[in-house]
């Protein structure tokens, strides 16, 4: 739906009536009128208040059908479709209006975890530690490819996850427990733990903790 959205972005359609552009909307869940779809999510509407078609639709609307109403001209995208769209207000369409700028936003995070992705399987030989925190830090990425990207944490075998993934709150995510046990690895690997008072680093076989000070033999 994304993808679709950024490609009707770079189409252009001019009302016929007042020669403004169309605005891209997101098309109601039903046709108004008879029931049926629009065969489209997305419509191109002209929302200019001062319309021709929509300034004239008022007394239309009234004499033909005796309620109050209005059209606006409306587009389907990727043809030449087009059809007056009645409306009961000048309202009916302003909170459908595709937001654009979070439209691409939302583009380019999914570029950065497409791009992410497609790097996974070559992560370990490459080793390429950000794509794998790429998607272990981005609660909405693919849960599949992030479950994988966990995999990934133990044979990259680097310290330099385990800061950012103990400071990410994964929510309700089962995730994190495939993670602290991959910490763990990582830490035995290293011959360190976490001291239990400041999360420092610290070598397992130390008796007091180098930042800290606090005792660690009690612990053993
Ligand atoms: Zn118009
Ligand atoms: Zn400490």
């Amino acid at each position: 739906m994304l993808e679709r959205a950024l490609t009707y972005l770079k189409e252009k359609h001019t009302c016929p009536h007042c020669n403004q552009e169309l605005t891209l909307c997101h098309a109601p869940p039903v046709h108004i009128g008879d029931g049926l779809g629009w065969g489209s999510e997305f419509l191109f509407i002209c929302l200019n208040d001062n319309c021709s078609l929509y300034v004239n639709g008022w007394e239309f609307v009234e004499n033909q059908y005796g309620h109050v109403g209005s059209y606006r001209h409306m587009e389907i995208p990727n043809s030449k479709e087009s059809y007056n769209m009645m409306v009961a207000g000048a309202g009916a369409f302003t909170g459908s209006i595709v937001d654009v700028e979070a439209l691409k936003k939302q583009n380019t995070r999914y570029q950065a975890e497409k791009k992410a992705i497609a790097a996974l399987d070559g992560c370990v030989e490459a080793h390429d530690l950000e794509s794998v925190m790429y998607l272990l830090t981005d609660n909405s990425a693919n849960p599949d490819e992030r479950k994988r990207a966990a995999e990934m944490l133990i044979p990259l075998n680097d310290l330099d996850c385990i800061e950012p993934l103990r400071n990410h709150n994964f929510g309700k995510n089962h995730l994190e427990q495939d993670i602290n046990m991959a910490i763990s690895h990582i830490l035995a690997a290293h011959f360190l733990r976490e001291c239990p008072y400041c999360a420092e680093l610290v070598k397992v076989r130390a008796k007091v903790c180098k930042h800290c000070g606090k005792d660690l033999a009690e612990l053993e």
